[in-house]
């Protein structure tokens, strides 16, 4: 178990706070005052022999086309791997260089690095940083350099929004995340149900009425209201789910919506806008509003468009009307201008987006998404991957340098040439690609571990058989789908891990952003009045498309239309949960 810790650098004290509470913060007093130089944020996440860092450093005096920081550690750490800078140590001085292309540091600008590192005994804060020579942290004006806010403002000018001030660095540390009672109450009302019940879900604003709450359920005062009676006198986060572009899910039908192709306007206007004057009112200010942006839209724009054989009509018109694009801009730049909410944008999953030809095309629609329709690279708090996917978090039982008898694990059916094979070694890398697209450097991940587990009893115990890549991956593999396309109400999945704050690096958390329990499509045509079509891969008898090389679905029979509960989904996914339920 990694336990976080609370400590304020430099010539502040050391403050213990409870375990999982809290970060290691720069003086937020000092920042921007031109006396300090530069600040260093050096946050830690340690377990009784190892440890992550995450450094923020923010430099206060003339720009720099490279830069190179310093420290000296008092007890035996050593740092053993590095993202985000070059990192050399020579006994205890360790030196932390610019790669290639994070080497421009602006005035008040901020890069971020991280590291790995093993230690015995204590793990302090180094005492004292230096960049390029010059000691940070420390007011040269003679003023008191103290007055830091532990568990505060984030003291870095890199935090995302810039100017406002008020935003951490990671909502997730040193806070509650927010239950949602109607989910709640459906989950403790199945038998078992209350092992998880009081887990945090997303709140999915997947049509203009949610807005005011439907059939008589909570709209999104109520569940602001609800948040701030939870948040006590702590900090508490609420996840808040924006889902209702035109023409959405242009690739599939089961989520379809209730927007036409064109009706830009009306989304601005009749959803994003009233979404925004709630979100802002002062009374709620005191909540940690996290955003997920518009699931699936810009990957499919990527992915099934134009000459690709995945491509359909109707993301060919998303992409050719730019309304994809033109509201994720909007949402951005507009809930980015409510200092405390922090906008995550949906960026697909590994099996999705994790092959050359997407990656870096997806990186950079992103980047034309997010500084469209007056929004900036600043409103952009990080990304969410997985949202309402299968993809295992980690694959413990192969890695993607992996062979057999010569044949790499990339040529094997299942990996399929991708470069990753599992869920988190994609959204460490892809945020670093987002970073050197132009993201700021400490945009932070989400996972949604909400039904990526892949427990039960068809989990395989160790690696596969190296007859040839096949066995040796489809042995090993703890996802169990028959194809990684497939995507709808998983037979054989279970519960992922639990929603956590700051689990490994560059990963600001684990969420449950999909509701367990609530259906991906209907497996059969039902009719309703939200828009949803009737999607195939929901149908256990269907034989596939090209999205998923023509496969079976493995999606469970009698299913309701999505975002409806339903019950077999969810003792399905209790069943087979991993870590397992006790
Ligand atoms: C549905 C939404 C629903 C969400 C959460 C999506 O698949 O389209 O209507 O709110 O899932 O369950």
């Amino acid at each position: 178990m990694s336990r976080t810790r609370t400590a304020i650098l430099a010539a502040l004290a050391l403050v213990a706070g409870a375990s999982g509470t809290a970060l290691a913060a720069a003086p937020s007093s000092s920042v921007g005052t031109a006396a300090v130089p530069c600040t260093v944020d050096y946050k830690v996440n340690q377990w009784d022999s190892g440890f992550t860092a995450d450094v923020t450093v923010t430099n206060n005096g003339a720009a720099k086309s490279n830069w190179s920081l310093k420290w000296t550690y008092a007890g035996n750490q050593k740092v053993t791997s590095g993202w985000n800078a070059k990192i050399s140590q020579s006994g205890a001085n360790v030196t932390a260089a610019n790669e290639t292309y994070n080497g421009n540091l602006a005035t008040g600008g901020s890069v971020n690095f991280g590291f790995q590192g093993t230690y015995s005994g204590s793990n302090a804060i180094p005492a004292a940083f230096t960049l390029d020579g010059v000691t940070c942290n420390v007011d040269n004006g003679g003023g008191n350099p103290g007055g830091g806010d532990p568990g505060g403002g984030d003291p870095g000018g890199g935090n995302p929004g810039g100017g406002n001030g008020s935003r951490v660095d990671n909502p997730y540390v040193g806070a509650k995340v927010y239950v949602n009672p109607e989910w709640s109450k459906n989950a403790a009302a199945e038998p078992g149900g209350s092992r998880v019940s009081n887990q945090p879900t997303g709140v999915w604003l997947d049509r203009i009425a949610a807005i005011n709450g439907v059939n008589g359920g909570m709209g999104l005062r109520a569940h602001l209201d609800e948040a701030l009676k939870q948040k006590g006198t702590g900090e508490e986060v609420i996840q808040v789910v924006v889902y209702d572009l035109p023409g959405r899910d242009c690739a599939a039908l089961a989520s379809n919506g209730e927007l036409g192709p064109t009706e830009i306007d009306k989304y601005k206007t009749q959803f994003i806008d009233p979404i925004a004057a709630i979100l802002g009112d002062a009374k709620y200010s005191s909540l940690r509003i996290v955003t997920t942006i518009e699931i699936d839209s810009l990957p499919n724009l990527v992915t099934n468009t134009g000459s690709r054989e995945t491509a359909t009509p109707q993301c060919d018109t998303m992409k050719a009307n730019g309304n994809y694009i033109k509201g994720v801009g909007y949402a951005l730049g507009k809930l980015g201008k409510i200092p405390n909410v922090y906008n995550y944008v949906d960026a697909g999953h590994h099996g999705w987006i994790g092959w050359d030809d997407n990656f870096g095309a997806s990186a950079d629609i992103f980047k034309q998404a997010a500084t469209s329709e007056g929004a900036s690279v600043n409103d952009v708090a990080g990304f969410i991957t997985n949202t309402a996917n299968y993809s295992a978090l980690k694959e413990n039982n192969f890695t993607i340098n992996d062979s057999v008898n010569g044949t790499s694990v990339r040529q094997s059916k299942w990996v399929d040439w991708n470069q990753y094979v599992d869920e988190q070694s994609f959204a460490q890398a892809f945020r670093q690609k987002l970073v050197s697209v132009g993201f700021n450097s400490n945009i932070g991940m989400l996972i949604d571990t909400s039904r990526n587990g892949w427990g039960g009893s068809a989990r395989p115990a160790g690696p596969g058989a190296k007859t040839n890549v096949d066995t040796y991956v489809d042995g090993g593999r703890y996802d169990r789908r028959i194809h990684m396309g497939n995507w709808c109400n998983q037979s054989g999945a279970g519960l992922g891990e639990r929603p956590k704050a700051a689990p490994a690096a560059g990963i600001d958390a684990y969420v449950w952003m999909k509701p367990p329990g609530e259906s991906d499509g209907s497996s059969t045509a039902i009719s309703n009045d939200e828009g949803k079509g009737f999607d195939r891969m929901c149908d256990p008898t269907y034989g596939g498309n090209a999205r998923n090389g023509n496969n079976a679905s493995g999606a469970l029979a009698n299913a309701p239309v999505s975002g409806h509960w339903f019950s077999a989904q969810f003792q399905e996914l209790m069943k087979n949960a991993y870590p397992p339920l006790s």
